[in-house]
C-alpha cells in the first residue's frame, strides 16, 4: 500500500480523497494556488504545497510543478480526483515514467477513450450499442450533409475532443447543418485545441444513464449498477439518482453485463463510467469517463461500497476484493449539486459564505470543501457541495431531500437550493418521469 498521496485538486473532491487516505491509514498531500490558501483541504492534509497563482494553468493543471510537489514531499500515488487532470493521458504516462502511481486507469485507456471517435469504435468493437451516426469523424460539409441526410434530421455535431458540454450543436434540419458544423468546429478548437468533429442521431426524449464500472487490470471487472443524471442544464448535470426510476432488473441486468463484459476484455483498471442515453428501451452509448464521477456517492449509499477506497487499493496492485455476485442494490439515492449560482439565471455567485448550517440525520451526507467564513474564489467551477440523501425506497428518499433541504441553510452568497426546493415539488420528479430535456423546459416557464 502507498505511503503518502498527493490530491491533485482542491473543493470537496480533494477531501473525500483524503478522508479515504485516512481510513487506509495513508498520509495526504493537498495541493493548493494561492486563492486557496484557506480552503478545508489544505487544512485538513497532512501536509500542503502551493504550486501557484490562481489561474488553474498555473497551478492545478501544472503537471511541472504537480511533479516538484511530489518530489518535495516523497509522495509515491497522486489522485487527479475529476476535472483538472483526471483524464490527461499525458499527466499519467510523465507520473509513471517517475515512478509515481497515477490512481487511475492505463495512459493508454485515457487517451482511447479520451477521443470520442475512437471511444465509440472501441466500444462498437466490444459490444456495446452505440448511437447511430457517422462512421468516425466528418471532414467536409458535404460529407456531414450525407451522413445527416441518410440518417435523417434532427443531428447533433459532436466534438470528437468534446467535454461538460461544449463543442455540442443541434442541427434541426439540413438548412442548420453547415452552422452547427462550424459553432460545433470553432467552440472545440478554442476548447480542446482539436476541431474534429463527428455527427450524431439526435436523440428527442431519452433520459441518460450510466453504469459504473469497476476494473483491477487484470481481467476481473464489475459493474455497479446505473444513475440516472437525465436532470440536466446545458447538458450538465443538476440531480443524479440511482437506481433509475426508468429501469427494471432486467434491463438493469442486460446492460451491466454487456459493460461488464467489455470491461473484462479491455482489462479496464480502476473506476469507470460507462454512459448511455436510454430511449424506447434501448440504451445508446455516448461516452465513457476514466475516472471517479462527481456524482459517485449516490452508487455508494446504494452498494455501501467505498468507490475511492477501491480506487486506492486496486491502484496499489491488489486484485478486485469483490465479485458480481457481491454486489447488490439497497434503498435508493439522490444527489442534489448545491453550487455557487443563483438558482434561476445560474450566474455565478463567489463571495463569504456568512452563516453554514447543513443538514444531518439518517441517510444524509454532505460532501462539501466549504466552512462558515470560507470565502469562495472566482476563478474555478462554482460547486461548493453535493447533498445526497438515501431511503428504503424512492418515495423515502424524496421526503427525507425535502426534509434535509429545509435544514440547509448558507447565507452571504446565493446558491441552487432553491431550485431543488422546487424541483422537489414536482409531479413529474415525484414520479420519476423526466427525460434529458426536462429540466431546461420547466426552467423555460415563468
Ligand atoms: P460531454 O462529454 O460534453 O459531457 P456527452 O457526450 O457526455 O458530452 O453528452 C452530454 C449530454 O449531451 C448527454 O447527457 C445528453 O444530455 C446530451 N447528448 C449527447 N449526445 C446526444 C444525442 N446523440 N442525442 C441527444 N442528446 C445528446
Amino acid at each position: 500500500m502507498f505511503d503518502k498521496v498527493l490530491i491533485a485538486n482542491r473543493g470537496e473532491i480533494a477531501l473525500r480523497i483524503q478522508r479515504a487516505c485516512k481510513e487506509l491509514g495513508i498520509a495526504t498531500v493537498a495541493v493548493h494556488s494561492t486563492a486557496d490558501a484557506d480552503a478545508m483541504h489544505v487544512k485538513l492534509a497532512d501536509e500542503s504545497v502551493c504550486i501557484g497563482p490562481p489561474p488553474a494553468s498555473d497551478s492545478y493543471l501544472n503537471i511541472p510543478r504537480l511533479l516538484a510537489a511530489c518530489e518535495i514531499t516523497g509522495a509515491d500515488a497522486v489522485h487527479p480526483g475529476y476535472g483538472f487532470l483526471s483524464e490527461n493521458a499525458r499527466f499519467a504516462e510523465i507520473l509513471e515514467e517517475h515512478n509515481i502511481t497515477f490512481i487511475g486507469p492505463t495512459s493508454e485507456h485515457i487517451r482511447i477513450m479520451g477521443d470520442k471517435i475512437a471511444a465509440k469504435e472501441t466500444a462498437k468493437r466490444l459490444g456495446i450499442p452505440v448511437v447511430p451516426g457517422s462512421d468516425g469523424g466528418v471532414s467536409s460539409e458535404a460529407e456531414a450533409m450525407k451522413v445527416a441526410e441518410a440518417m435523417g434530421f434532427p443531428v447533433l455535431v459532436k466534438a470528437a475532443a468534446g467535454g461538460g458540454g461544449r463543442g455540442m450543436k443541434v442541427a434541426m434540419t439540413a438548412a442548420e447543418l453547415p452552422l452547427s458544423l462550424s459553432t460545433a468546429r470553432t467552440e472545440a478548437k478554442a476548447a480542446f485545441g482539436d476541431d474534429a468533429v463527428y455527427i450524431e442521431k439526435y436523440l428527442t426524449k431519452p433520459r441518460h444513464i450510466e453504469i459504473q464500472v469497476f476494473g483491477d487490470g487484470q481481467g476481473n471487472a464489475i459493474h455497479l449498477g446505473e444513475r440516472d443524471c437525465s436532470l440536466q442544464r446545458r447538458h450538465q448535470k443538476v440531480w443524479e439518482e440511482a437506481p433509475s426510476p426508468a429501469l427494471n432488473e432486467a434491463a438493469r441486468a442486460r446492460i451491466g453485463d454487456v459493460v461488464a463484459n467489455a470491461m473484462r476484455e479491455l482489462k479496464y483498471r480502476g473506476a469507470g463510467t460507462v454512459e448511455f442515453l436510454y430511449e424506447d428501451g434501448e440504451f445508446y452509448f455516448i461516452e465513457m469517463n476514466t475516472r471517479l464521477q462527481v456524482e459517485h456517492p449516490v452508487t455508494e449509499a446504494i452498494t455501501g461500497i467505498d468507490l475511492v477506497l477501491e480506487q486506492i487499493r486496486v491502484a496499489s496492485g491488489s486484485q478486485l476484493s469483490l465479485t458480481q455476485d457481491d454486489i447488490t442494490f439497497a434503498g435508493h439515492a439522490i444527489e442534489c449539486r448545491i453550487n455557487a449560482e443563483n438558482p434561476r439565471t445560474f450566474r455565478p455567485s463567489p463571495g463569504q459564505i456568512t452563516y453554514w448550517h447543513p443538514p444531518g440525520g439518517l441517510g444524509v451526507r454532505v460532501d462539501s470543501g466549504v466552512y462558515q467564513g470560507y470565502r469562495i474564489p472566482p476563478y474555478y467551477d462554482s460547486l461548493i457541495g453535493k447533498l445526497i440523501v438515501h431511503g428504503k425506497t424512492r418515495n423515502e428518499c424524496l421526503m427525507r431531500l425535502k426534509r434535509a433541504l429545509s435544514e440547509f441553510v448558507i447565507d452571504g452568497i446565493e446558491t441552487t437550493i432553491p431550485l431543488f426546493n422546487e424541483l422537489i415539488r414536482q409531479p413529474d420528479i415525484a414520479n420519476g418521469l423526466y427525460d434529458i430535456h426536462w429540466l431546461e423546459k420547466f426552467l423555460g416557464k415563468p
